[in-house]
């Protein structure tokens, strides 16, 4: 797992991250993890981490 210098995409930021985790298949960087944690429900941004978030598990089930 180490040598992978450039680390995967994250699903949230499409951004390639060292640090993350896996959710199913898809990759989420800390980062991101951190932001929707912090992030109030009712603001914008949520919604598109959901929308990112549901993005993965309709992959999840169509495979
Ligand atoms: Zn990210």
């Amino acid at each position: 797992m180490m040598e992978k210098l450039n680390g995967e995409t994250c699903i949230i930021c499409e951004q390639q991250k060292q640090n993350g985790f896996h959710l199913y298949t898809s990759f989420i960087c800390i980062d991101c993890e951190r932001e929707m944690v912090q992030t109030d429900t009712d603001h914008p941004l949520y919604k598109f981490y959901l929308q990112q978030l549901s993005k993965v598990s309709q992959k999840q089930i169509l495979s």
